[in-house]
């Protein structure tokens, strides 16, 4: 696919980077990416995926804003509050770059309906509250081998992880936290307090693995990083990395149980 010559102006920046270059955007601008949430991970995601030029966004939230979510969710104003946070972000994506494909579900991610939203997708970046909406997000990639970049914060340590638990050899989301979170009950951000910068920084740094991901075909940033989770410590500040492994008994992506 070849960039119109005011692409080629918009993304130049990007387009002289030899991690990305012509081959690299053309790509980005034919992926399709669900975000899974847009909060205080999925606000600064969405608004980077945006700007490297990801030519479909497909945007889930049931939720409406609050005036407490606006310390870190970036895309909200105070004359927001109250409306619902997928209609927003269309609005805002529609402003800031009009060629860009977007679609709305403004739904609740469950079980039953999480393979029909990110089926097709060529990747998933899941910024979500809960560990019951992960794991059926999860569970729903693997179903359609689709792959998964979750990312999470609570105080000030974040985590990004890269999952493709498809392929025979790599991990699930599932593989790295077990089947004990399925109830719908760690919400806990409210009752841990949150600063929104480490929100932000979380949020981008997924932005940036998933467009490593996305331009993992064509050479780019290096491998896409299966299996490894990226843990941000906002006090030190630093990055420490981990190696998942997959559980052969896992119930999402195992080979040993039905
Ligand atoms: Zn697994």
């Amino acid at each position: 696919m070849a960039l119109s010559s005011d692409r080629l102006d918009r993304f130049a920046r990007h387009i002289v980077l030899p991690e990305v270059g012509g081959a690299g955007q053309a790509a980005l601008a034919k992926a399709t990416v669900v975000l899974i949430g847009l909060g205080g991970i999925g606000s600064p995601a969405l608004q980077y995926l945006a700007g490297a030029g990801v030519g479909m966004l497909v945007m889930v939230d049931d939720d409406v804003v609050d005036a407490t979510n606006l310390q870190r969710q970036t895309i909200f104003c105070e004359g927001d509050v109250g409306r619902s946070k997928t209609e927003l972000a269309e609005l805002w994506v529609r402003a800031f770059d009009a060629q860009l494909n977007v679609r709305r579900v403004s739904q609740r991610v469950t079980r039953d309906n999480a393979a029909a939203i990110v089926a097709g997708a060529d990747l998933v970046l899941d910024g979500c509250d809960n560990f019951a909406t992960r794991l059926a997000v999860s569970d729903a990639c693997v179903a359609v081998e689709v792959p998964l970049l979750s990312a999470a914060v609570g105080r000030f340590q974040g985590q990004v992880g890269a999952f493709a638990g498809h392929l025979p050899d790599q991990p699930c989301y599932r593989c790295y936290v077990g089947d004990a979170f399925d109830a719908d009950d760690c919400d806990t951000c409210a009752e841990q307090g949150m600063l929104g910068a480490m929100a932000g920084w979380t949020g981008t740094f997924a932005a940036m693995q998933a467009i490593r991901v996305l331009l993992a075909d064509s050479g780019g940033m290096g491998e896409p990083q299966w299996g490894k989770l990226h843990v941000l410590d906002g006090l030190a500040p630093g990055m420490r990395t981990m190696r998942i492994a997959k559980d052969p008994q896992c119930r999402g992506c195992g080979t040993t149980v039905a």
